[in-house]
């Protein structure tokens, strides 16, 4: 069954911007799927959608075969952005685990999930480090380990490395493939400005045109990088 899907949706903002549409869009599961796109051209609201925080004003969407609200209180939907919040007096592993203390989730086992993700990410000797003492790119790291700790099936990154310089990008593109083919089921949805960097984290791109904001085309490609 498909893990997200998209029939003729539309939004227009409550003050007549029409943001997207007729986005029409399967996803599988375990697929890793870029959007690329000039700004404003609706990439952000594809995701509040699909993530269930704002609705579509057309057409019908599924996620996890059902409402996205619905699928949202399951916490199998994880967001990463490229501004990573991360709460600057609490230590790492505070930081990660905020969703399950959130949660009620005990504390021994909070640590046991929050020491797993956080060597995912290769910060398992800076538990009890706060988020200034870390690089931009190990800040993304904590982000990336936080959005991990519920074992989201639908992970949805919207633009994560875009302040990143460029090895650090390509250091941590590589990481977030590792992950994703070991987590084997979970899907990643990934926006991002960089034609090269979608071609390189995806088999299959989708480019969204500026004016008036929807999908215009799906094209299949083979990732030249192993
Ligand atoms: P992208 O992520 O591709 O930059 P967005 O989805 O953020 O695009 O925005 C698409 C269009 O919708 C833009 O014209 C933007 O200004 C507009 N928009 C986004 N959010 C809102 C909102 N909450 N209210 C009104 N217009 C919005
Ligand atoms: P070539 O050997 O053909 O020059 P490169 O590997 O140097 O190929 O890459 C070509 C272009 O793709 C360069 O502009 C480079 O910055 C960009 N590029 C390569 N790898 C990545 C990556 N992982 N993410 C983003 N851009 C990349």
């Amino acid at each position: 069954r498909p893990l997200v899907e998209l029939n003729n949706v539309g939004k227009v903002y409550p003050n007549g911007t029409v943001a997207v549409q007729n986005a029409t869009l399967t996803v599988g599961e375990g697929e890793f799927l870029c959007f690329v796109g000039p700004s404003g051209c609706g990439k952000s609201t594809i995701f509040n959608m699909i993530a269930g925080l704002t609705a579509p004003t057309e057409g019908h969407m599924t996620v996890l075969g059902t409402t996205p609200k619905e699928a949202r209180k399951h916490n199998e939907i994880a967001f990463v952005f490229q501004d990573h919040t991360l709460l600057p007096w609490s230590k790492l592993i505070d930081n990660v685990t905020l969703p399950l203390s959130l949660r009620g989730v005990p504390k021994k086992e909070r640590i046991e999930e929050g020491e797993r993700v956080l060597e995912l990410v290769g910060l398992k000797d800076y538990t009890r480090v706060l988020p200034r003492q870390l690089s931009g790119g190990m800040k993304m790291r904590v982000s990336i380990a936080r959005a991990l700790i519920s074992r989201p099936k639908l992970l949805l990154m919207d633009e994560p490395f875009g302040a990143l310089d460029e090895i650090t990008r390509q250091t941590l593109q590589n990481e977030l493939l590792g992950i994703w083919e070991r987590e084997k089921s979970m899907t990643v949805l990934f926006i991002t400005h960089n034609v090269f960097e979608a071609v390189y984290l995806s088999s299959r791109v989708v480019v969204m045109t500026p004016r008036p904001g929807k999908i215009d085309e799906i094209i299949p490609v083979r990732a030249p990088f192993p």
